[in-house]
C-alpha cells in the first residue's frame, strides 16, 4: 500500500467547489477505488523490526507519513487522507485532525506556549475556549483584550493570540490581517468554525494555525465528534508529535464521514447562508425581537470584512428576545433545541445558560453574551416553514409578556 501523500498540482489552482469535492482523493487511481478505503486497523504487520523502529522513529519526530502506519496512535490513513484534504481546502501546507475541536486547541495552545505561557486573547469565543484559557489546567495566563489592542497586551512571554471570528456567540468579526499585524512574530491561532473554509481561509491572512470544531459544518450532519488544525509542516509535526503522545487522536470512520461530507461542504453553506440572510431581516424586523447579531446586515460589518475577508456573512444568527429565551425556545416546534452548530437542521440554544455558561461574569458581559441572547445555526429546511415556527414562537413570548414590549 502506499501511504505517500500525492499532492496535486492540478488542484492547487481550482475553485473551492472542485477542491471541495477532488481534495485527498489524488491516489485513488493508483489504489484502484472510487471510495476511500476505511482502515481500521490499531496495529500493522512488520516482519523486519528495523524497518518498524525506523517508522516509529519516524513518527515520533513529527513525520507525516512512514513505510508503516506501525500502530495506530501513529497514524491512520484514512485520517490522513480527511487531513490531506482540509489542509487544501485552508491552502495550508498541512493539517492534523484530533478527537474534537477542544483536542485541537488545547493541543494548539500547549504547542506554542511549550516555553512561552502567555495567551494574548480577544472575546468572544466559544465558552469552552474561554473556559480553557481563564481557569488555569494548563498553566497558561491569558489577557484579554479589546482587537485594536492586542499589540498592547503582548509580553516577551507572550507565546500566542488567539482570536474567533465569527466570534461564538454573537458573530462578531475580527480583522485576522490587522490582528497577525499587531501581532507580529507571535503566532496567531485563529478558530474557522463558523466561517469554514468556504467562506474563510486565515491561513492567507497570515494566521499560524486554522483551528475547526469539525463536529460543526466539516462534519454538518451532527454525528461526528472531531476537530483539525491546519497549519505549516513545522507546527504539524509538533501537533502529531503531541498527539502521538498524549493520544487525543481521531477515530478512522469519523475521518472517513468528513472527509466523504467535504464535497456537499460549499452547497450545505450557499444554502444555510441565503436562509440565515432572509431570516436575519425578517428576525430584526420582529416585535418579539430587541437585537439581531449577523454579518450581513446593514452596519453590522463595520470594519468592511465581508469581501476582504469573509466571502459571505455565513448561516450563524444570534439575537435577543424581548420576552423570556426560555419561552420561546419551548414554543419552537421544528426548530431542534440543542447546542452544537452546522448541522443540517436548524438549531437553537441559550449561551448563557449552556456553551457560554463557565465564562465569568465579566467576560459575559464583554463579550456581549447577554440574558436574553439565543444563538441559531441555520440548516437546510425551507426558508418559510423555518419563519413560520420562529414567527410564532416569538408572537406568543411577546403576547404573554405584554410589559416588555
Ligand atoms: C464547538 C466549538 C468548539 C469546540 O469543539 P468540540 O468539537 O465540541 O470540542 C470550539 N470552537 C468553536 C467556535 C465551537 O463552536
Amino acid at each position: 500500500m502506499n501511504y505517500t501523500p500525492v499532492l496535486c498540482a492540478k488542484l492547487r489552482a481550482m475553485n473551492i467547489e472542485t477542491l471541495s469535492v477532488h481534495a485527498g482523493r489524488d491516489e485513488f487511481e493508483g489504489l484502484g477505488v472510487h471510495a476511500p478505503p476505511l482502515d481500521l486497523s490499531t496495529t500493522y504487520p512488520i516482519r523486519d523490526m528495523c524497518a518498524g523502529g525506523d517508522a516509529l522513529q519516524g513518527f515520533a519526530e513529527g513525520a507525516a507519513t512512514s513505510p508503516s502506519p506501525v500502530y495506530s496512535r501513529l497514524h491512520n490513513p484514512t485520517v490522513a487522507r480527511f487531513e490531506r484534504a482540509l489542509a487544501q481546502l485552508e491552502g495550508a501546507a498541512a493539517a492534523v485532525a484530533f478527537s474534537s475541536g477542544m483536542a485541537a486547541i488545547t493541543a494548539v495552545v500547549q504547542v506554542a506556549c511549550a516555553r512561552k505561557r502567555h495567551v494574548v486573547a480577544v472575546r468572544p469565543v466559544y465558552g469552552g475556549t474561554d473556559h480553557l484559557l481563564s481557569c488555569g489546567l494548563l498553566d497558561v495566563e491569558v489577557t484579554w483584550v479589546e482587537q485594536d489592542s492586542v499589540a498592547a497586551g503582548l509580553r516577551s512571554d507572550t507565546g500566542l493570540v488567539f482570536i474567533e471570528s465569527p466570534g461564538n456567540p454573537t458573530l462578531t468579526m475580527v480583522d485576522i490581517d490587522a490582528v497577525v499585524m499587531q501581532a507580529a512574530d507571535v503566532p496567531v491561532a485563529v478558530d474557522n468554525t463558523f466561517a469554514t473554509p468556504i467562506l474563510q481561509n486565515p491561513f492567507n491572512l497570515g494566521a499560524a494555525f486554522v483551528i475547526h470544531s469539525a463536529t460543526k459544518y466539516l462534519g454538518g450532519h451532527g454525528d461526528v465528534l472531531a476537530g483539525v488544525v491546519a497549519c505549516s509542516q513545522p507546527w504539524a509535526a509538533r501537533l502529531r508529535q503531541l498527539r502521538i503522545l498524549t493520544g487525543g487522536v481521531l477515530h478512522p470512520l469519523a475521518g472517513y464521514l468528513l472527509h466523504r461530507g467535504l464535497p456537499t461542504l460549499p452547497l450545505r453553506i450557499r444554502s444555510a447562508q441565503a436562509t440565515a440572510a432572509t431570516l436575519a431581516v425578517r428576525l430584526a424586523g420582529h416585535q418579539g425581537v430587541s437585537v439581531v447579531h449577523y454579518p450581513g446586515l446593514p452596519g453590522a460589518d463595520s470594519r468592511g470584512l465581508i469581501g476582504r475577508q469573509m466571502r459571505g456573512p455565513g448561516a450563524m444568527i444570534a439575537f435577543e428576545t424581548v420576552g423570556d429565551p426560555s419561552s420561546v425556545v419551548k414554543a419552537l416546534g421544528l426548530i431542534t433545541a440543542a447546542v452544537s452548530l452546522g448541522s443540517v437542521d436548524t438549531l437553537i440554544e441559550h449561551p448563557a445558560a449552556l456553551t457560554h455558561r463557565l465564562v465569568e461574569e465579566h467576560g459575559k458581559s464583554a463579550g456581549g453574551i447577554t440574558p436574553h441572547l439565543l444563538r441559531l445555526s441555520i440548516g437546510l429546511e425551507s426558508v418559510e416553514d423555518l419563519w413560520d415556527d420562529l414567527d410564532k414562537a416569538l408572537s406568543e413570548s411577546v403576547a404573554i409578556h405584554p410589559g416588555a414590549v
